[in-house]
């Protein structure tokens, strides 16, 4: 959770979405007529909805000389691709996994996860360029209009709607539907683009397949926030790293470029001071609790249970899926007045409601049934007053189910309290910083001689796309990474 945290059951709007019309179009990059669900108004109107949840969800790296940097970049490859009209929202997420993605209408994304895996402008052109081939040919539009009928036909689209908003922050379908995979077709069409708009903007394009490289190397996973990685939202077509070679050389001859630009020193010194890995100070579980240092609260979290922390909220998921915590602001004055918001919102029959105190903190108690597509969810609430803010938590199952976890919800909502231990609220980031090789040397050998401990120097030769063994000459800048906490 970010200190910016939105109220809960903000409508997600997502019914704007069915607005399409069916026509048919010219593909911009093949030339070809194509039938379309998107018209391009509707495609850019869409991307505008989608954007404001990836925002709500993931969270805006604030840096303002490092995203200006990056979306200069940018934005010369908008200007080279084949909707140069278009125009494009470049956005910097605070996610550590390593991703990059883009939303129909000229939305795209990368998180600081792929920032501190990237090591030339070059690579960075790469990525952003396959991401906007995406937008050039439309294959998220595409898409979106796959996954829309589909939604459709499930009768699923209803849970968008005012009548069961909790549904809406359980299913989360607004931003897991960027995460469809592309098709392999889609990707080496992609990635030929990539090669194009990079070239085309003066930078050495087989770097991308250098990328590759690195990324393979990688384990893939997801974060706190539930992020996905690149390589589960871009399947990986065959001889993709000869194929990016192949068509970097091609493109290279058709244009005559003699001095394509790498850019190596001037993206590291820009990356320098990056957060790396999960920031403390948006939450983090230590021995089964949760701690948030910007708000100053912790609660514990039941054994086993799967934890993801986005801005908005924090979701906890029993081992078997069958029941859920959702914590988060709430709107209202009072712990009480915040209950009753809530009933009204999702029309929830009331079992039982009562004022109580958590850890003397004045809240409120309320056990419901609320209707949902797939028959009734019973849901235990407390709604507590931390200063100027209530905070609120649901446990929710099937009614049958919920006896079964009732005395759990319960007693691991009670031990919410203030945080007021300093070592737990005075936690750092860890950071990327930049190092100059004074010396001729395996970089194994420099990574040693920056202080670099055993167990991380494998993942440090990863992040700087080199071999522990590989002999890196004098005054190369490499990343380390600087312990917070
Ligand atoms: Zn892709």
């Amino acid at each position: 959770m970010k200190r910016y945290i939105r109220k809960t059951f903000f409508p997600l709007g997502l019914a704007g979405l069915l607005l399409w019309t069916l026509s048919c179009a010219v593909n911009p990059v093949t030339g070809k007529q194509e039938l379309m669900l998107l018209s391009e108004a509707d495609e850019i109107q869409l991307g505008r909805q989608t954007d404001s949840q990836v925002v709500q969800e993931y969270g805006i790296y604030e840096d303002p000389k490092l995203t200006a940097y990056l979306n200069d970049i940018c934005q010369r490859l908008g200007k080279v691709s084949h909707r140069p009209n278009l125009t494009y929202h470049f956005k910097l997420l605070d996610v550590s996994v390593v991703n990059a993605f883009a939303v129909p209408g000229g939305y795209v994304y990368l998180t600081r996860g792929i920032l501190a895996s990237l090591n030339s402008e070059a690579e960075l052109a790469g990525v952003l360029g396959h991401e906007i081939g995406h937008i050039a040919a439309r294959h998220s539009a595409k898409q979106y209009s796959k996954a829309q009928l589909a939604q459709i036909g499930l009768g699923v689209g209803m849970i968008f709607t005012e009548k069961a908003p909790l549904l809406s922050e359980l299913a989360q379908l607004g931003v897991g539907m960027l995460f469809l995979r592309f098709s392999r077709d889609n990707e080496r069409e992609a990635d030929d683009l990539g090669v194009e708009y990079s070239i085309k903007a003066g930078y050495d394009a087989s770097q991308l397949a250098s990328f590759f490289e690195t990324l393979e190397r990688m384990n893939p996973g997801s974060d706190r926030t539930g992020l996905p990685a690149w390589f589960s939202t871009h399947p990986n077509p065959e001889d993709r790293l000869q194929a990016v070679r192949a068509r970097a050389k091609e493109w290279g001859q058709k244009l005559g470029v003699r001095e394509l630009k790498l850019n190596r020193e001037p993206y590291l010194k820009t990356i320098d001071g990056l957060v790396f890995g999960e920031d403390p100070r948006q939450g983090y579980v230590l021995d089964h609790v949760f701690y948030h240092p910007g708000l100053r609260f912790q609660f514990p979290v039941p054994a086993n249970w799967k934890l993801t922390n986005t801005p908005s909220r924090v979701q906890m998921v029993s081992e078997k899926e069958d029941a859920i915590i959702l914590f988060s602001l709430a709107a209202g004055q009072s712990s009480g007045e915040a209950a009753k918001t809530f009933v009204s919102k999702t029309k929830a029959s009331v079992i039982r409601s009562e004022a109580t105190a958590v850890n003397g903190l004045s809240s409120h108690r309320l056990i419901s049934d609320i209707q949902s597509q797939s028959g009734v969810v019973r849901v235990i609430s407390y709604f507590i007053q931390k200063e100027k803010y209530i905070f609120a938590f649901h446990g929710l199952s099937a009614r049958t189910v919920f006896p079964r976890y009732e005395n759990l919800f319960d007693r691991h909502m009670r031990q919410f309290k203030e945080l007021s231990d300093p070592k737990r609220i005075d936690v750092k980031p860890d950071r990327i910083r930049i190092r100059s090789a004074g010396v001729s040397e395996t970089l194994e050998k420099l990574l040693r001689s920056f202080g670099v401990p055993n167990e991380k120097l494998k993942e440090t030769a990863l992040l700087n796309g080199r071999k522990l063994n590989e002999v890196i000459p004098a005054n190369t800048l490499l990343k380390i990474v600087e312990k917070g906490r």
